[in-house]
């Protein structure tokens, strides 16, 4: 089921500091903030006309409070991601309303929605044509990326691909020159793919995450401990970010 426009108390899905948000316009005189239960929606009750970056600085303040806030909430144990009408998919940090259909598998998209194309309705068939979707983003990107990354550290590798990876972002293959990235970071703002190339590139020349590793890290991408802390944290509220709200 999706958002209804016409109920003021649906309101709308946004992304605030990197939180995904549930933003309701009323006339109110403030801003209110809140955290709900049963799962930890974050609430944000806004006057009509208070501008999306005032809403963006004000929720990046308490954005530890929230944080902490949602962690006290379980995460709904009845459901399991099906990839149907009324889910979620990310990509590059954007949350798309998923509308699954039967046909060739694909995904196109479509103002605010992925239109998730599979041979039958199974999550499994679902999953594999969005992770094949995930996969080619990934690797556009990053060898859009490359050349960039490759001139101004003086590193390449041999081979890169983009995977299924169960716990880690991307690994090096310090010997062979191999780097493999995850396909989940394509849900990511495209910072976070940036950062992890980076840092699996300088593996090339530092194979352990000594000092060294770190100072290039840090000359080459000044943000980068923001980034890998951003990723590491919306990767935490990944489950929150696809799920329907129990209100919907
Ligand atoms: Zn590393």
């Amino acid at each position: 089921m999706a958002d209804r426009p016409t109920d003021k108390n649906a309101g709308e899905r946004v992304m605030l500091a990197g939180l995904p948000v549930r933003l309701i316009r009323r006339r109110v005189r403030r801003v209110t903030l809140a955290v709900l239960p049963p799962f930890g929606e974050i609430r944000v009750t806004a006057p009509l006309t208070t501008p999306i970056s005032e809403l963006e600085r004000i929720a990046a303040g308490k954005r530890a409070w929230l944080q902490n806030k949602t962690a006290t909430f379980p995460r709904d144990p009845g459901r399991e991601r099906r990839y149907c009408e009324g889910e979620y998919a990310m990509l590059w940090g954007w949350r798309l309303r998923l509308v699954p259909e039967i046909g060739a598998p694909g995904v196109t998209l479509r103002q605010n929605e992925m239109i998730l194309s599979a041979r039958d309705a199974s999550p499994e068939k679902r999953a594999a044509a969005l992770n094949a979707f995930y996969r080619a983003q990934v690797q556009t990107e990053a060898e859009k990326l490359l050349p960039v990354l490759s001139h101004m550290t003086g590193l390449s590798p041999a081979k890169l691909t983009v995977r299924k990876m169960a716990r880690r972002w991307g690994t090096c293959y310090h010997k062979t020159g191999t780097i493999h990235l995850s396909l989940t970071l394509a849900e990511y703002p495209p910072a976070c793919l940036s950062y992890v190339l980076l840092h699996e590139l300088l593996h090339l020349r530092y194979p352990d995450h000594g000092r060294d590793f770190h100072a290039a890290l840090d000359r080459y991408m000044p943000d980068n401990r923001t980034v890998a802390a951003t990723l590491n944290r919306l990767h935490r509220i990944s489950a929150a970010a696809w799920a329907p709200s129990p209100d919907e």
